[in-house]
């Protein structure tokens, strides 16, 4: 056999990203301005003030390596969460945290627990490194927490559990998520991934960047491409104790996060005006798409993060043409077919004229 390389890699299926405007633009033959792309979850605000003069500033300095070791935004972070530096992993973007974990605690042939329909990078995290999947049927489009941890084998070696969850926008209370962390075995990493959690209201948010002090196998991970805005710039990190901490900073490359997406990352993190106005137009774009998906009779998932999942029809191309129709007149949004959800559609919240047109899009498409 002359195949290249090894068959687990082979078997791997391309992540789907969203279409960039620019793509939709020459396919379609529209206008770059006046599409509107609500396709990969970004905030609709960009990239925040604070950010771009930072940024300005460390351009002058572009010419030397980044600080391999982030000491300023791990300080920054440290304060924040209220944890020593030496817990924190900085990644290029959380993706890498979700890599890093698996190959840092993942041999081939060992075993992942994640969850049906939970965020596509866990099974291409297990697949990179030859794990095996053990992919646990969602209860309600969300995490059933119980049938994952009887799910855990001999060979398991991590979980992912995504909250809230990508794409379907489900939330765990944390009481429940604390039962489960009680329940996995100590050589078994999970990794928390918190990507949407700065879009939670304050009834539901909770210190989990405190549950690593009570439980040495858990990995808290967040990211700056959400709610901070800096999706480009690629900046996330993971809350760990030092003995997971120090396996992970093993694998990660050591310049995997550039000089200026740190120090545009020190200034979002201390920009709460950015954040509070984020997820109050969040919460309002939020209310303005259920409220049209409820006009127009749609099932929709209820939604804890700034996207939520809906379904466009009841046969198995549904999602796929309604999708083609809306890039058609404009509209870019993420059809979940790749996660055996043929039928929905996943529509990141945008800003509130974004979301109208969306919707009038949406209601020409469906007659
Ligand atoms: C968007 C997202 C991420 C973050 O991706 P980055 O690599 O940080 O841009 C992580 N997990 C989930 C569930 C997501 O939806």
């Amino acid at each position: 056999m002359s195949q290249l390389g090894p068959d687990y890699v082979r078997a791997i299926a391309p992540y789907q990203a969203g279409k960039p405007i620019a793509e939709v633009a020459r396919e379609f033959g529209l206008d770059e301005a006046k599409i509107v792309k609500l396709a990969s979850n970004e905030n609709p605000f960009g990239v925040p003030e604070s950010s771009r003069a930072a940024m300005a500033q460390a351009a002058a300095d572009l010419g030397r390596y980044p600080d391999a070791n982030g000491f300023e935004l791990k300080a920054a972070l440290s304060a924040r969460y209220d944890v020593p530096a030496e817990w924190i992993t900085l990644g290029n973007g959380s993706n890498d945290i979700l890599e890093i974990a698996a190959h840092a605690f993942v041999q081939r042939g060992e075993a992942v627990v994640y969850s049906q329909y939970s965020f596509a990078v866990y099974a291409l995290a297990t697949q990179g490194v030859g794990g095996r999947a053990i992919v646990v049927p969602a209860q309600d489009y969300g995490h059933d927490l119980d049938a994952m941890a009887a799910a855990i084998d001999a060979d398991t070696r991590l979980v992912f559990v995504a909250n809230p969850n990508n794409p379907t926008g489900t939330f765990i209370p944390a009481a429940k998520i604390e039962a489960f962390l009680q329940k996995v075995p100590a050589n078994v990493v999970v990794v928390l991934d918190e990507a949407y959690n700065e879009y939670l209201a304050p009834e539901h948010q909770f210190e989990s960047s405190q549950w690593v002090r009570k439980y040495p196998n858990l990995v808290v991970s967040r990211t700056f491409s959400k709610a901070y805005g800096l999706a480009g710039l690629r900046v996330g990190f993971a809350i760990a104790q030092p003995a997971v901490t120090d396996l992970m900073n093993r694998i990660r490359q050591p310049f995997n996060v550039n000089s200026l997406a740190q120090a545009a990352a020190i200034a979002a993190l201390n920009d709460k005006a950015f954040l509070d106005k984020g997820a109050q137009n969040n919460a309002a774009g939020y209310r303005q798409m259920i409220a049209a998906f409820e006009e127009l009779g749609l099932q929709y998932v209820p939604s804890f993060g700034n996207f939520v999942l809906v379904k466009v029809g009841d046969d198995e191309q549904a999602g796929a043409r309604v999708n083609l129709a809306l890039l058609k007149q404009g509209v870019i949004v993420r059809p979940v077919g790749n996660y055996g959800l043929p039928q929905w559609l996943r529509i990141s919240i945008g800003l509130p004229q974004e979301n109208a047109t969306f919707i009038e899009a949406l209601k020409k498409v469906l007659g």
